[in-house]
């Protein structure tokens, strides 16, 4: 960490991306007491800690002393590399990458309840893991207080991987919890039942992902039937709540539309939400839904035909089968998952983010374990042994985006 110290210091710091790994990055540098960052340069996202590429370049041209600049998006990382290499800007000497320095990223199931059952997710399609579970708020303290000692380079905390943070009345203490701590924090909703947005609104979030999987209510009812119209699509009025809030509150939290695709939703229904979400300024993220969790997808492919029917994988855009089968002996130090480390509400470590039964759990308390040492344990584990076998992660990788 003194090296990013030393290398940026008497220099303004820039962050080449706005969305998850710009803003992980900016709460890194303040729980670093680095505190001479300018500002992020995207073109996509805008706010009012952001500049465009171009107003960029322009800065460059015209200033005396070069930043120190961070790439942290995966996805332009080619086109900022070559930016920086435009102005002479050398790697280390004068930009980094953002993941020379981020460590683990963290999902904790606060709950284990959601009140829709998508059929890409194991709320929908896999047998209930026992009663209901909430985390206390000890605990939870407890496992952010270890977290953070362990792990100071720590990414972000998600208060979610397979449920609806939302329906905790008591939310807002985990959530002040997590941003007294300056840790990037991430949540999750499907927008779909009653709350008091403007309460979360007012904590000034970084980062809200709004799932969804439909415009119109007729596309987005073919995967929760079960709610009649009047009570169950609030999801494109609250995306407006949502707007209106924000801009009454004054608040900049990143609001990213992650729209599952199917193959009977990609039509008008994609096109109404691109329309709305940049009518809302809201980011879209349409990306190709696989059939998780990672026990469902072992057992496609082992040919569960029974399951292949019952999850009725033909409405899946990529065949989960014919996927995996050019992805096999898959190398672990490429998962992208790797780095990821769930904790179920009772305060248990899942094997993986992706996995879900009760009985693929690592430890049943993430307190006892040293987490330098969940990798190396998880990669003993059979789950993650058979995943990597069908190349099951590397399958994800080319077909979600
Ligand atoms: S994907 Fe999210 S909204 Fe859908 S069932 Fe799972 S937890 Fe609930
Ligand atoms: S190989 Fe599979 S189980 Fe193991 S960490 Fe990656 S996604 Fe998770």
């Amino acid at each position: 960490m003194n090296t990013l110290k030393e290398l940026s210091e008497n220099r303004p710091i820039v962050i080449l991306g706005a969305k998850n790994t710009g803003i992980d990055f900016y709460h890194f540098l303040k729980r670093h007491n680095i505190h001479n960052f300018l500002f992020y340069v995207d073109n996509k996202i805008q706010n009012d800690k952001t500049v465009s590429i171009e107003s960029f370049c322009d800065y460059l041209r015209k200033c005396d002393k070069k930043p120190y600049a961070i790439i942290a998006s995966r996805f332009m990382m080619k086109d900022f590399s070559d930016l920086c290499d435009v102005f002479r800007m050398k790697y280390t000497e004068d930009y980094c990458k953002a993941t020379d320095y981020l460590g683990p990223s963290y999902q904790i199931d606060l709950h284990n309840r959601c009140n829709l059952k998508c059929p890409s997710c194991p709320q929908g399609n896999y047998t209930p893991q026992g009663k209901q579970e909430f985390m206390p708020f000890d605990k939870f303290t407890s496992i952010v207080d270890k977290i953070l000692l362990e792990t100071p380079n720590l990414s972000n905390i998600a208060l979610y991987c397979w449920s609806e943070p939302f329906l905790r009345t008591d939310l807002k203490k985990f959530i002040e919890y997590v941003q007294e701590k300056n840790i990037s924090l991430q949540l999750s909703t499907n927008l779909n039942h009653d709350f008091d947005i403007r309460q979360i609104v007012s904590l000034n979030i970084d980062y809200l992902r709004i799932s969804t999987s439909g415009y119109y209510f007729s596309t987005y009812n073919r995967d929760h039937p079960s709610r009649r119209e009047r009570e169950s699509y609030h999801v494109i009025s609250n995306l407006r709540e949502l707007r209106r809030h924000l801009d009454e509150l004054k608040c900049s939290t990143l609001v990213d539309i992650a729209f599952h695709k199917y193959k009977y939703n990609i039509g008008d229904d994609l096109e109404k939400m691109k329309l709305l979400s940049e009518e809302l300024h809201f980011y879209l993220t349409p990306f190709n839904a696989v059939p998780l969790p990672i026990e469902n997808y072992i057992r496609l492919c082992q040919n569960d035909t029974y399951l292949y029917k019952k999850m009725e994988c033909q409405k899946f855009i990529n065949d989960p089968i014919s996927i995996v089968r050019d992805h096999q002996n898959f190398k672990y130090e490429n998962c992208s998952f790797a780095n990821a480390i769930a904790i179920t509400p009772s305060g248990a470590l899942r094997v993986c983010c992706g996995s879900f039964d009760k009985k693929n759990i690592l430890t049943d308390d993430i307190c006892g374990i040293k987490i330098s040492d969940i990798r190396a344990t998880r990669e003993k584990h059979k789950l993650c042994k058979d995943c990597r076998r069908f190349g099951i992660p590397h399958a994800f990788e080319t077909v979600v985006s």
